[in-house]
């Protein structure tokens, strides 16, 4: 896995040549560590919070030098892709920044709307969610964004991700509350996601590590 650039706008896009799948969350969410553990590295997403990075869509290329190529339908088009064993990561920023001007706050959340209506090569969209204390109010206008979007676009999943399991129990089985997971589920509901799986994840533990993995073969080869 190889960084490979920051994006501000829609024009500075990488090609769509491959797959695509992205984590979102509220800065400090622990997307970073989960970008590192489920690429078994540990430094490489801390790119993104590099200065001048921090509100870059970062783009990371997995297995870039693998060269399969095969067809995947994206809407009504079909384009040669390179295979599930090449795709990208992007980390998108993180949302929850208080010292951000409104008009600074406008043009990133039109840009990330954009991205999330136009890029045909999005697969999986990641929302991550502090296991200890659920949705905040900016999650709640993420997922109803997300839930609009993604209705009508059956090639893309959105999928939750509880993080920092461990912090609600010293086992590290991963256990959530289940105030928490009533909450995010009722969030879901409300919202018109409906009853899909939620992850639950350690990056400290590693727990739920083969559960992210699961959900990306699934989304890139079925
Ligand atoms: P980001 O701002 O969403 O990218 O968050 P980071 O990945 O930088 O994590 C924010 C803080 O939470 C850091 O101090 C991490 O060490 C910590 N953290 C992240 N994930 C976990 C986790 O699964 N367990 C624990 N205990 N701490 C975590």
């Amino acid at each position: 896995v190889t960084f490979l650039k920051g994006s501000v706008s829609m024009s500075t896009l990488p090609p769509p040549d491959r797959g695509e799948v992205a984590f979102i969350g509220r800065s400090n969410v622990g997307k970073s560590s989960l970008v590192n553990m489920i690429c078994n590295r540990k430094a490489l997403a801390y790119t993104s919070k590099r200065p001048g990075k921090t509100r870059e869509f970062n783009f990371f290329s997995v297995n870039d030098k693998v060269d399969i190529m095969k067809e995947v339908k994206y809407g009504d088009e079909v384009r040669g892709v390179k295979d599930f064993d090449c795709f990208y990561i992007v980390d998108l920023p993180g949302f929850g920044f208080a010292k951000v001007s409104r008009e600074q706050k406008d043009e990133w959340s039109k840009f990330q709307k954009e991205y999330f209506e136009s890029r045909k090569n999005l697969r999986v969209v990641f929302h991550l969610i502090d296991s200890r204390h659920g949705l905040v109010s900016e999650d709640e206008r993420i997922m109803k964004e997300c839930s609009e979007i993604f209705k009508g676009k059956k090639d893309v999943s959105y999928v939750i991700i509880l993080t920092k399991a461990d912090k609600n129990d010293s086992t590290g089985r991963g256990k959530v509350s289940k105030t928490v997971m009533e909450s995010v589920r009722n969030a879901m509901r409300e919202n018109g996601v409906g009853s899909r799986p939620i992850i639950t994840t350690s990056a400290e533990t590693k727990y739920g590590r083969d559960g992210v993995w699961t959900y990306l073969k699934e989304a890139f080869n079925g």
